[in-house]
């Protein structure tokens, strides 16, 4: 029997699994936060994978001192402990330069000198995240116009992916979304850029988030295949409302340490559908979670979004 090259075997094998939770340092963690901190753990350990941390500090003015470094002692407070250094999307954007310049050499750059106001005058119509960009500045700056952000030009053609809790969802972003902006006005990255070149750099396999961003995934993927990354399995989780419907925030009260994350987090797998037996009730987290990781699956998941568990203000 011939052997095969190691090198050539170490192609052949599949990637490590690799998750990441992805907050924003604008405050504490929240139940909706934990949920999506709590659903990427679960899921990758039960893969046997790595579970990474991104701080999301693109926008310096919505960042909130100390906040980062709440958040890391919450994330242990609640035993979620993740693998590897801590990246911090500041301290990124050389990578995000990049990015644009390879977009840029693919011709698929342009500037914009719309403000938010007359692409809403002119969109056709809205978007499922507001109005759709209408082409204005497409084929170049109107006389006298100084460009403002910098966009992406979609092609009319759907992007398809299927979810591991919602199942399949298509966009197409030409006509749901238009031309998208990589670096704004203030000259701060987009998300989307960011996310992308940043999942793409850690070898993200699995990216797990409220379902709030389902709408953003297939702009996401968009941008992989341009900039030759691979795409990432997707798993949205159904969000946490507050009484009026809205998606929970950090207005709604934060768990900064908790004094009892044993409670939080078994309300948390409840949430998820992943709740513990009686008897795990009331211990600590380390063994909730070993529990939950050894029995985690994504069928007992109800994909509706619905209201928090009442404790949820009380906290923090
Ligand atoms: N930073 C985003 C948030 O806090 C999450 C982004 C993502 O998971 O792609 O909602």
């Amino acid at each position: 029997m011939k052997l095969l090259n190691p090198s050539f075997v170490e192609a052949l094998a599949p990637p490590i699994p690799v998750g990441r939770f992805a907050p924003s340092p604008s405050g504490s963690l929240h139940f909706g936060s934990l949920l999506a901190a709590l659903g990427s753990y679960l899921s990758i350990r039960r893969q046997g994978g790595l579970w990474r941390l991104r701080i999301e500090d693109l926008d310096p003015l919505r960042t909130v001192p100390g906040s980062e470094d709440e958040l890391l002692r919450t994330l242990e407070a609640f035993g979620l402990e993740w693998d590897g250094p801590l990246l911090r999307q500041s301290e990124r954007f050389g990578a995000y330069e990049a990015a644009l310049e390879q977009l840029a050499a693919q011709g698929l750059l342009f500037p914009c000198c719309c403000s938010r106001k007359e692409i809403l005058a002119s969109a056709p119509h809205l978007g499922e995240e507001g109005p759709i960009y209408p082409g204005t500045c497409r084929h170049g700056l109107r006389a006298g116009q100084k460009a403002r952000a910098m966009r992406l030009r979609v092609d009319d053609r759907v992007i398809a992916f299927v979810d591991k809790l919602y199942g399949p969802y298509q966009q197409n972003l030409a006509l749901d979304v238009g031309d998208f902006v990589l670096r704004r006005a203030d000259k701060l990255f987009g998300y989307q850029l960011a996310v992308v070149v940043d999942d793409g750099a850690i070898g993200v396999t699995e990216v797990v988030r409220g379902s709030d961003l389902l709408a953003s995934t297939p702009r996401q993927i968009y941008l992989q295949r341009l900039l030759g990354l691979p795409t990432p399995a997707y798993f949205h989780l159904p969000l946490a409302l507050d009484d009026e419907g809205e998606k929970l925030s950090k207005r709604h009260g934060c768990y900064a340490l908790p004094a009892d994350p044993g409670r939080i987090l078994c309300s948390a797998l409840t949430f998820l559908g992943q709740g513990p037996p009686p008897e795990l009730r009331g211990a600590p987290p380390a063994e909730l979670l070993a529990w939950a990781v050894a029995n985690f699956t994504v069928a007992a998941i109800d994909p509706k979004n619905r209201l928090a568990p009442k404790f949820f203000t009380t906290e923090g």
